[in-house]
């Protein structure tokens, strides 16, 4: 027991410092933007990329971060439809396996997955029509319409 508390202790400050190593990295390669700590991992346009500071979870924090960069970098400002949030959500997750090639970050899909599936969990439950339980669809200015209620209504 006291060895793998030993071998855990030695292992975290070194995930701890590459953190911190990316984040300097990624200062210095984009000055236009600014790094800031706060509550959660979360891009806000144009300029400024907040991230959960990296003793938080410093395993997760390079790929998180990465993928807050992609989107300041592909310039995703705002959307319209739920859709569209979706489709940002994937484009960063394809320019974050770039990011991370690029800074030598072990990439996994497997957690990018797990990331666009809440999206796609929360598209779908928005999308249930509350009164009768159909799919609705959603119209280009982002507005829900259920097949069986607004024929009723019509
Ligand atoms: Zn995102
Ligand atoms: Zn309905």
């Amino acid at each position: 027991m006291p060895n793998e508390i030993a071998s855990r202790g030695s292992s975290e400050p070194s995930t701890l410092s590459s953190a911190y190593t990316l984040l300097d990295t990624l200062r210095f390669l984009y000055p236009d933007l600014t790094f800031r700590p706060g509550k959660k991992f979360k891009f806000r346009p144009k300029k400024t990329i907040y991230y959960l500071p990296p003793e938080t979870s410093p395993e997760t924090f390079p790929l998180l971060l990465c993928h807050e960069l992609a989107h300041a970098l592909l310039g995703h400002f705002s959307y319209l439809t739920d859709l569209e949030r979706l489709k940002i959500e994937v484009a960063a997750w394809e320019e974050t396996k770039n990011l991370c090639e690029k800074f030598e970050i072990p990439f996994s899909s497997e957690f990018a997955n797990l990331e666009l599936d809440t999206y796609r969990d929360w598209l779908n439950q928005k999308s249930l029509c509350k009164t009768c339980g159909m799919t609705r669809f959603e119209t280009p200015d982002g507005n829900y319409h259920c097949p069986r209620c607004d024929l009723l209504k019509a």
